[in-house]
């Protein structure tokens, strides 16, 4: 595996690598790496010829000073478990080679109500940060097919909008969330869990789990969408505000390609929830 720190290094070999036709997969991250990364990384070596992953903490997407100074920091084994399973190349960059000219966002782009809502609402500027820094490994990388985890579902979509709105000719490709064996979707944060909000974590993907069940009985009745889906969320986000230890931000189902609040029975939906539990900021979500 090759290592580059700085832009143009990177840029000059993967310049030589594309005019062998050789196509790019990327990988981009924030470390702390677990088993839902390398499944991305593992997808990007199934369908491109050469992987690339970034480790970036990037300081303009965290709206809670704190979040970023507790965010976990594992550089010798991320590198170790990337070396393990066969990435080509890490991109490891300094703030300061990623933000020579400080951290304002000249070309912010407006993605309206899909960065408004839910995480928009909760974190405010964390998409804006998100997006800018997306867009500057994606110049800089210039991928053929860009991987993505559904776990963080509304950055995905608006992902999906920064390519489209900047015209960049990259294919997104947004995989499952992978989750440890009773259900707990993987987070570089979990590591943050004690043992008792581990356990209560687990919370999380079960009311996700049975607001999916609901649903799909649901949409076996002949009462109004609206009516059905206000009173599953209604329940659930009592039953999860309800245990000890969950601190519930949202929990909210919407259409899973625009966010907006349902509306016919048809549609493709998704629940959405994020809660702290033990001071630790957890999100999860399930399509339905
Ligand atoms: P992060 O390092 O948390 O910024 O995540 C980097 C990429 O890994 C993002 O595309 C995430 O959606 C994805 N990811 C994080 N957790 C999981 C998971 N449990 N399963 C699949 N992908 C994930």
């Amino acid at each position: 595996m090759l290592l580059f720190k700085r832009i143009q290094d990177i840029e000059n070999h993967l310049k030589g690598l594309k005019r062998m036709g050789l196509s790019i997969g990327f990988v981009p991250t924030m470390g702390a790496l677990h088993q839902g990364h390398l499944s991305l990384l593992k997808n990007a070596q199934k369908r491109t010829k050469i992987t690339v992953c970034s480790i970036f903490i990037n300081p303009t997407q965290f709206n809670d000073p704190a979040d970023f100074d507790k965010y976990p920091v594992t550089i010798e084994k991320d590198i170790e478990q990337l070396l393990e399973n066969g990435c080509d190349i890490l991109f490891l960059p300094s703030v300061k080679e990623m933000y020579p000219g400080g951290f304002e966002n000249k070309t912010r782009i407006d993605f309206g109500f899909l960065a408004q809502t839910l995480e928009g609402e909760h974190r405010p500027g964390h998409f804006d940060g998100m997006a800018q820094i997306v867009e500057k490994l994606l110049r800089v990388v210039k991928p053929d097919m860009l991987f993505m985890g559904l776990k963080d579902y509304q950055q995905q979509l608006i992902v999906g909008e920064l390519i489209r709105k900047r015209r960049l000719p990259v294919a997104l490709v947004p995989l499952p969330t992978l989750r440890e064996k009773d259900g707990l979707a993987m987070s570089s944060r979990n590591v943050r869990l004690d043992k008792v909000a581990r356990r209560t974590s687990l919370g999380l993907s079960k009311v996700l789990a049975g607001v999916k069940q609901e649903i799909i009985k649901s949409r076996k009745t002949s009462k109004t969408q609206v009516e059905m889906l206000d009173a599953i969320q209604r329940k659930a986000l009592t039953k999860l505000s309800n245990m000890k230890g969950v601190e519930v931000e949202y929990l909210q189902i919407r259409n899973a390609n625009t966010l907006a609040l349902p509306q016919k029975k048809t549609e493709k939906l998704v629940a959405l929830v994020a809660a702290k539990v033990g001071g630790v900021r957890l999100i999860d979500n399930v399509l339905v």
